[in-house]
């Protein structure tokens, strides 16, 4: 590769210059040396692209400042921010029309060339559905059916909205090529821009006669039934996207996806906390105070856990790895359970005698520390 000019001696510009000489500087070199004005001229295109690189440098205060301390060395690796690797390898013709929007305020649209573009094909609309899973399936993961209202091809037509397959003549507007050219004039003289055919969309053929069921469309209402997979362990909020299960498209186009979002239903005894499950066990002052063994919910049924002899309000006991999995397969959570100590509010009067007499023994005399009964704190505590 060539020595790289100085910026400013590309663009003829003094090294004061401002951005307004800049720019002046710059549209002057590109309409000098736009290929358009120079079909097949590769000393031209070589001019044109060193006319963008030295304006995207210089027209940006810290790439201008950056080169001014450092030249063109200041350019190159990841910090030149743009020019790969100091060359002109990432810097595209595309890039280069991209700054015209600033340089020649909109008025250059399209640069001609055949490959841009394609065809327009019609894409059919995506279709919401929510969908309400129970924690048991949230934790299995689950397949759905579900009987979605949707436009669906035309059986009659295959889609095409064709009547049949003579029903169709060369587009007139493009000749069958499904691009038309126009020619503008713009600050670069006369220009020639490509775009897709306004009047068969791309394909090059129009449709002489309709299909009858379907006006023409290639689609038409009707139900399909899908098939949704649901992974464990998703949770409210999140959607689960069918693709091609939406709306199908005018014509043979390519149809919507299926957006299945998700929704969970309210478990009242195990409240979920991302993967983790929290119930809230209720126990009698005396399961408490003589431990007991007590029945608890978990996601499958109901399981037993024992409850020591001394457990006091607030204290959490774990069922490791009985939690919901992780959707991205990271683990199972836990099932948190959570002591609240019942108190009667009525008593009979043998009730009354027990608890009396009880409450003249050593161990019942005296209330704990502050610090040991306080539940929020020890729940505090545990959820650190
Ligand atoms: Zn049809
Ligand atoms: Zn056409």
């Amino acid at each position: 590769m060539a020595e790289k000019r100085d910026y400013y001696e590309v663009l003829g510009v003094a090294r004061n210059a401002n951005a307004d000489e800049i720019k002046k500087a710059y549209r002057k070199a590109a309409i000098k040396y736009h290929p358009d004005k120079n079909p097949g001229d590769k000393e031209a295109e070589e001019k044109f692209k060193e006319a963008a690189e030295a304006y995207d440098v210089l027209s940006n205060q810290d790439k201008r400042a950056r080169y001014d301390q450092f030249g063109h060395a200041g350019m190159s690796g990841a910090a030149g921010g743009g020019f790969g690797g100091g060359g002109f390898g990432g810097f595209s013709m595309e890039d280069i029309f991209s700054q015209f929007g600033d340089i020649f305020g909109g008025h250059f649209g399209g640069f001609g060339g055949g490959s841009r573009g394609g065809a327009r094909v019609s894409r059919g609309s995506d279709i919401r559905v929510k969908v309400r899973l129970t924690l048991s399936e949230i934790a299995n993961g689950t397949t759905k059916k579900l009987k979605i209202n949707k436009t669906i091809a035309c059986d009659k037509c295959g889609g095409t909205g064709a009547k049949d397959s003579s029903s169709y003549a060369t587009c007139s507007t493009c000749n069958g090529s499904g691009y038309v050219t126009r020619v503008e004039n713009t600050f670069f003289g006369r220009m020639q821009t490509q775009g897709v055919c306004p009047t068969c969309g791309g394909s090059g053929k129009i449709i002489t006669a309709k299909c009858d069921k379907c006006g023409g469309e290639g689609v038409v209402r009707g139900e399909e039934v899908v098939e949704i997979k649901i992974p464990a362990g998703v949770g409210e909020g999140m959607a689960v996207t069918v693709s091609g299960k939406g709306n199908a498209a005018r014509q043979g186009g390519i149809a919507g996806d299926l957006l299945v979002m998700i929704e969970e239903e309210h478990n009242p005894e195990l409240i979920r906390d991302g993967n983790d499950l929290i119930h809230n066990l209720n126990l009698t002052v005396t399961t408490c105070i003589l431990g007991g063994e007590v029945e608890v919910p978990t996601i499958d049924g109901r399981a037993k856990i024992k409850i020591p002899a001394g457990t006091h309000a607030g204290k959490v006991f774990r069922l490791r790895g009985k939690g919901l999995p992780d959707v991205n397969g990271y683990g199972r959570g836990d099932i948190l359970i959570v002591v609240d100590i019942t108190i009667p509010d009525t008593l009979n009067s043998k009730e009354r005698e027990l608890v009396e007499a009880l409450s003249e023994q050593p161990h019942f005399k005296e209330a704990e520390s502050a610090e040991k009964q306080n539940i929020f704190e020890r729940m505090k505590n545990f959820f650190r």
